[in-house]
């Protein structure tokens, strides 16, 4: 039987990487569904290429000429208006897996439903785990859904624990997120100030979206993989560590108590922990080229530094703050990085932007979908105003 799939995102970064590895094993997987912001032509020629059921676009402006195009062009794919027919193409009776790989608190209704409905789900999109927290591991866990972790470093801690979870806890001593340093890595701190969005997108060794692209440059990527790791593995904050690994060959690794550690190598290539988790338990091509170690001139490590990175420390501050928090900071971050994006405020000014809201919104113990979103709204209005005053 092949594994039908929905995915939240077709159009991005991972969306078109996961498109890549399906179109590797047409006799594995088929697309029954398709999401994307705005993008209608590449939306289009994924529609003609893997003929989905559905696809879902976010405004009814984009739906209509995506709709026009695809009877034009003689093909049956049902156009969707988001955000509510994302849930059901996520919740769908014929799906088995959904790819998560919209970016921001916007894939979060959408995964959810996914996990409520005992889908496997494949989750890119960080920020839905950031913001969801104890609600969406305890849907998943009701919902009887099979969460594998996408993101490379998560993937990488995933396989490199034993299988059964219910030894972890007597087992691992620690993780150790490996984080690139992104494009600013050696660069003066004094000259972070004027760095101008195309130079923070620069990533060293992954063409990504944008929003990532800047979470890379100011290490709060490495900041939402932290919160990420917590809830993935149910880990303390205190067992989660980062060390700088420009090389990007070493994609994360578990130390057990006995201080023996486990790591995940190979190229960086995200379509190596997306083929891992569309076939796990089994493993398939993915298209990435292999490791030749007697090319690789060294792997190199070194700490985190604090005064060019302040962003990172703010996800153990989080997790040990109020519930909530953390989907206070990621809120903060998602108005920060679109601001920066847009010329309003200046790289330096992103990690300002973030503490200033965390000081400003005070989390009540968010326990639902509805107070997650609406303390989600509060902390991007509480943004979008300190905004205004750092003009
Ligand atoms: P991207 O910007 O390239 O793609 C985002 C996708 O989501 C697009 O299809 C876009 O149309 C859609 N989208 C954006 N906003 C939306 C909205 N409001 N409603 C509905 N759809 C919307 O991003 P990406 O780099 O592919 O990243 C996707 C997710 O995966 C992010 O959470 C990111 O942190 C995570 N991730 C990405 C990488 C990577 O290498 N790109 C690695 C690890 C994790
Ligand atoms: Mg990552």
């Amino acid at each position: 039987m092949k594994q039908r799939l929905t995915i939240l995102g077709s159009t991005g970064s991972i969306g078109t990487s996961t498109l890549d590895v399906v179109a590797r094993h047409p006799d594995r997987y088929e697309v029954f569904a398709l999401s994307a912001a705005t993008q209608v032509d590449l939306m289009l020629a994924q529609c003609a290429q893997f003929r989905p059921r559905y696809a879902v676009m976010a405004s009814g402006a984009h739906a209509r000429l995506l709709a026009e195009r695809l009877k034009q062009n003689d093909l049956p794919t049902q156009v969707l208006q988001a955000p509510d027919a994302l849930e059901t193409i996520a919740s769908h009776e014929q799906v088995d897996a959904v790819m998560g790989a919209i970016v921001g608190a916007a894939g979060l209704a959408p995964c959810l439903a996914a996990a409520r409905a005992g889908k496997r789900l494949l989750l890119a999109n960080k920020e839905a785990l950031v913001v969801g927290g104890e609600v969406f591991m305890r849907a998943v866990r009701e919902g009887g859904a099979t969460l594998l972790p996408i993101d490379s470093e998560h993937s990488a801690i995933f396989q490199s624990l034993p299988e059964d979870p219910t030894t972890w806890g007597r087992r691992v001593d620690h993780v150790v997120l490996t984080a690139s340093g992104g494009p600013f890595r050696t660069r003066d701190p004094a000259g972070l100030r004027d760095v101008t969005p195309d130079e923070a997108c620069a990533h060293p060794n992954f063409s990504m979206g944008r929003k990532i692209s800047v979470d890379s440059a100011t290490m709060m990527n490495k900041a939402l993989e932290v919160i990420e790791a917590h809830w993935l593995f149910g880990l303390a904050p205190e067992q989660i560590k980062v060390v700088i690994h420009p090389q990007q060959i070493i994609h994360s690794m578990v130390q057990f108590r006995d201080a023996s550690i486990i790591a995940q190598l190979g190229t960086p290539d995200m379509r190596v922990p997306i083929a891992c988790g569309l076939a796990w338990p089994e493993r398939v091509e993915s298209g990435a080229a292999t490791l030749d170690f007697t090319s690789l001139a060294a792997l190199t490590f070194e700490p985190a530094d604090a005064a060019r990175f302040p962003g990172l420390h703010l996800s153990w501050q989080a997790l040990a703050a109020a519930p909530g928090t953390t989907a206070v900071l990621n809120a903060a971050n998602e108005v920060a990085v679109d601001a920066f994006l847009q010329g309003r405020i200046r790289f330096d000014q992103i990690h300002a932007l973030n503490l200033a809201t965390l000081e400003a919104v005070l989390p009540s113990n968010p326990d639902s979908l509805q107070a997650l979103l609406a303390l989600d709204a509060q902390a991007r209005a509480r943004a979008r105003q300190l905004v205004q005053r750092f003009n």
